[in-house]
């Protein structure tokens, strides 16, 4: 059976004192509350060691949100996946659209991410999603796809089974502006069929496949409750421990 996860995606926000005090406080919320899903919280490089022992690593995961290409040496300024695993995180989100846009992450240095993270015991939320134009033009499936075949199809069954996908629509992130549920819910079960297609359907069964863009307390139980979203890769309503625990508490 595929879990349920809610991540937080911090992004570029926190000092390390910030930081660590948002994770004991959602640490603290989530003591005694039953909850339906796989907590994450991914955060900058430089917050992760003291997270991790921020945490009850039995109910909350800590991951990165971006590791190297390259395994290791004269790369100024990276951050390589084995060096991500040695601080006990577990996750990492790789391809997310603010680092295809700005840092010009291609689908071939992402799927160099992705085998490097796995090879280091980290699970990749793997980011996928298209723009307002490409919406509009109606070519989502296309460029979805895409994205999906060209960094992860060339993973062994085995491999891919660990992979966690993130549906985020560049057009709802950080814009206030969500998917519907309905939309949510039609790009997913593309997304699972694409999976069916190449792995079989037991794979793509138990593939997790998140919702992002805009999640908030509010609309989070509608989008959760459809069939092929497995939970949400949360932003800006992942800053603060009341409106995640609002985000991780919403399922039925
Ligand atoms: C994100 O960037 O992963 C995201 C979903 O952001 P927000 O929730 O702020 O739209």
């Amino acid at each position: 059976m595929r879990k349920n996860i809610v991540a937080g995606n911090w992004k570029m926000n926190t000092t390390l004192q910030e930081g660590v005090a948002l994770a004991k406080e959602i640490n603290e919320a989530l003591k005694g509350v039953e909850t339906k899903c796989d907590v994450v919280l991914a955060t900058p490089f430089i917050h992760l060691v003291s997270v991790v022992e921020a945490v009850d690593a039995a109910r909350i995961g800590v991951g990165d949100e971006n590791c190297a290409d390259k395994v290791e040496g004269a790369y100024t300024g990276e951050v390589s996946a084995a060096m991500v695993a040695s601080t006990g995180a577990k996750y990492v989100i790789l391809g997310h659209s603010e680092r295809r846009a700005y840092y010009h992450e291609t689908a071939e240095i992402l799927k160099d991410k992705v085998v490097l993270a796995l090879a280091n015991g980290l699970t990749p939320i793997f980011c996928v999603g298209e723009v307002l134009e490409e919406r509009e033009a109606e070519k989502h499936f296309d460029v979805v796809a895409a994205q999906i075949k060209e960094s992860l199809f060339d993973l062994t069954a085995e491999d891919f089974a660990k992979i966690v996908i993130a549906y985020e629509p560049v057009w709802a992130i950080g814009t206030g502006k969500t998917a519907t549920a309905d939309q949510a819910q039609e790009i997913h079960a593309f997304i699972r069929q694409t999976i069916a297609e190449k792995y079989g359907n037991e794979i793509a069964e138990n593939t997790s496949i998140l919702y992002g863009g805009s999640c908030k307390p509010s609309n989070a139980g509608e989008i959760f409750a459809k069939p092929d979203v497995d939970g949400g890769l949360i932003g800006g309503a992942a800053l603060k421990a009341d409106s995640f625990m609002g985000i991780i508490t919403a399922f039925e």
